[in-house]
């Protein structure tokens, strides 16, 4: 069964398309126009990249969206995540968070990753959401993951996402439970 993957980014395709081989699944990147994400939440984006895939090859299509969500912040930056300083610089984005919670206690920095799949088919739209909880660091450490990973430091441990080995995050994170999510329908429902 094949099923196309919504995204440009080459690095998502190989990542999931590995871990869907072993469900029988042969994922494919997408190679159609980009829609505009337009939409105001996780989900809403998540749709919208899925059915325009859907559309334009006529396959079954996923697609992901995800961010960072922080408690004082009102949930911010969350559908912002990505631009939340008015760049996709990483290390400005991180930096304006930091500077943001610069002085906020330790009890009152948690947060949490999020990651929405979406799955549109001819009969079906549904999606998968996972959350990755924990709280913003003081300051920036380690080098692994990428993102917001080197200031998340996630419940139960006392380092960041960026110090940790990549398949422990990788078990652990927001987006590891959606795709589980997604991989159980896919089973249960003879895909
Ligand atoms: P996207 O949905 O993959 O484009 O990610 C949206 C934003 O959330 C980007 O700024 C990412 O850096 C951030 N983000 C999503 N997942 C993670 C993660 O696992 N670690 C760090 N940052 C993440």
């Amino acid at each position: 069964m094949k099923l196309v993957l919504a995204t440009h980014n080459q690095g998502k395709v190989a990542e999931l398309r590995s871990i869907l081989a072993p469900v029988g699944m042969e994922l494919i990147g997408y190679e159609g126009p980009e829609p505009i994400e337009d939409g105001v939440s996780f989900l809403e984006n998540a749709l919208i990249k899925a059915r325009a895939a859907h559309q334009h090859t006529g396959l079954p299509a996923i697609a992901d969206d995800s961010g960072l969500q922080v408690e004082i912040l009102g949930g911010s930056p969350g559908i912002f995540t990505a631009i939340w300083s008015g760049t996709k610089d990483n290390v400005a984005n991180r930096r304006l968070l930091l500077a943001q919670l610069k002085d906020i206690s330790a009890e009152h920095r948690a947060a949490a990753f999020v990651c929405t799949i979406a799955l549109v088919t001819d009969e079906v739209e549904v999606s998968f959401t996972g959350t990755w909880y924990g709280s913003i660091a003081f300051e920036e450490r380690g080098t692994n993951g990428h993102g917001y990973d080197p200031v998340f430091i996630p419940d139960g441990f006392a380092v960041t996402a960026a110090e940790l080995e990549p398949e422990i995050k990788n078990a652990l994170s927001h987006r590891a439970s959606a795709v589980s999510g997604l991989i159980e329908y896919l089973k249960s429902n003879a895909f």
